[in-house]
């Protein structure tokens, strides 16, 4: 490697933009170790810390990945979303359930002929028409103060 005086001032200028020794050595098409001899016999003024230690450095260090919000995002919109899907698919099982029209309310005794079932029409929502459902309410009432 010859050192003219074009490739030394190309040097000093690389030099003194701060590139690394192994950028200036690859701009002037010369090894690295030529770059650092070269700037040291030119006493050139040391290299501002930050690219000095990046392009010494042996074990090169990657910079820490920063840690970004968004990954933790989804899963907890997720877990906030969740409960509200799970009690929609119960809230129309129990509203589609008490739809029948007709009163089923048992009159006489089942197994013989003449037991049947009220048929009248039901209330809206209950299973029974309107006089059995008040039938209903009421034994469902004192089957609670029987049992209390
Ligand atoms: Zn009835």
């Amino acid at each position: 490697m010859e050192w003219t005086d074009e490739t030394i001032a190309k040097l000093r200028t690389l030099w003194a933009e701060g590139l690394s020794t192994a950028e200036i050595g690859r701009r002037l098409n010369i090894s690295k170790n030529a770059v650092v001899g070269k700037a040291h016999r030119l006493n050139l003024p040391a290299r501002p810390s930050p690219i000095r230690r990046l392009e010494g450095d042996a074990t090169p260090r990657q910079a820490a990945p920063k840690r970004t919000q968004g990954p933790t995002l989804p899963p907890l919109a997720a877990s906030i979303g969740a409960p509200m899907p799970a009690l929609r698919a119960i809230m129309p099982a129990a509203k589609a359930a008490p739809r029948a029209t007709p009163c089923c309310w048992p009159i006489g005794e089942p197994g013989k002929p003449s037991f049947h079932f009220c048929n009248a029409a039901a209330a809206a929502g209950k299973p029974y028409c309107e006089e059995h459902a008040a039938i209903a309410y009421v034994r469902v009432r004192d089957k609670r103060e029987d049992a209390a």
